[in-house]
């Protein structure tokens, strides 16, 4: 059996580890297909796309797209876009500045609760990327020793709802998925049960999303039975992957899991079917 893992972040995003680290792990655990799936960046996918030949295995291009809706955060997954098309890249970098004034804004709210942070310190935590997520300000907030841990943080200040919770300023879904189609690429609801209501799901679907990521590496059994079935039931393709960030038990999730052979085979299937309608317009033009 062929391992696959389609869902990966690294340090160009919020997780932990380089590209070139990620790349070592994966060839470790005798991961064949690796997906980099930064939060709203290609940048970790072109520094991994320069050395995967020294790694004897299969990068396929991919970005975890931040969206809302009703709301609610949304993240949709694309694979195999064409990572240089201008309106996506355009879309990554306006969702990139969000995040830098959504941080300002968080740290302005934890300076009032009377833990205060330098912007400088999260910049430098954010990497060379300069792409801020909560986890950043998370890792801040242990470092000051403000809280214990990530959950304690996300828990009490940074999670959705809470004392120092602001929005980042997100695309629709819907606008996304459209997007995506546009660049060539797949489009996939990561996920799903992080939505926490079906009748989101359902109307995600209904915008034209392309797959469910249904072998997730966090989720249980019964989860993903439901969401095999929705995803059987609506003709998408069913992806999978760890949503590996490098800390605590995620280790444990990319060490052991293992997604089943129809996820390359669906996904490279609807890949070659969206190439084949290109080549068709392209034909007709
Ligand atoms: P952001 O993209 O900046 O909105 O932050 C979202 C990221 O924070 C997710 O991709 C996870 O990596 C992490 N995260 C979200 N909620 C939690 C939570 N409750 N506990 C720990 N990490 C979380
Ligand atoms: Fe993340
Ligand atoms: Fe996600
Ligand atoms: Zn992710």
């Amino acid at each position: 059996m062929k391992k696959v893992d389609l869902h990966i972040h690294t340090s160009f995003s919020d997780g932990i580890y380089t590209p070139k680290k990620i790349l070592e792990l994966a060839r470790k655990n005798n991961v064949e297909f690796i997906a980099i799936t930064d939060h709203d960046t290609f940048s970790g996918y072109h520094e991994a796309k320069k050395i995967v030949a020294d790694y004897g295995l299969e990068l396929i291009p991919g970005v975890e797209i931040s969206t809302s809706y009703k709301n609610v955060d949304v993240h949709i997954l694309a694979y195999y876009p064409d990572v240089k098309n201008k309106e996506l890249n355009e879309m990554l970098n306006n969702i990139q500045l969000g995040r830098f004034c959504r941080a300002k804004k968080i740290l302005a709210s934890l300076n009032d609760l009377n833990m205060p942070l330098e912007l400088d310190r999260i910049i430098e935590l954010a990497g060379e990327n300069d792409l801020i997520g909560r986890p950043h300000i998370a890792r801040a907030m242990i470092a000051a020793g403000y809280v214990q841990n990530k959950n304690e943080a996300f828990d009490k200040y940074l999670g959705d709802g809470r004392k120092a919770f602001h929005p980042k300023p997100s695309p629709s879904p819907e606008k996304i998925i459209k997007i995506i189609k546009k660049a060539g690429g797949i489009s996939v609801l990561a996920h799903p049960q992080t939505l926490q209501n079906d009748d989101l799901v359902y109307d995600i679907i209904g915008f034209g999303i392309d797959g469910l990521e249904v072998y997730y590496g966090k989720s249980g059994f019964d989860i993903t039975k439901h969401y095999e079935a929705i995803a059987l039931e609506n003709g998408l393709i069913r992806t999978g992957g760890t949503d590996f960030h490098g800390e605590g038990y995620d280790k444990q999730v990319f060490e052991s899991f293992v997604a089943p052979d129809s996820v390359l085979k669906e996904l490279k299937a609807r890949k070659k079917k969206v190439n084949n309608i290109f080549k068709r317009i392209y034909e007709k033009i």
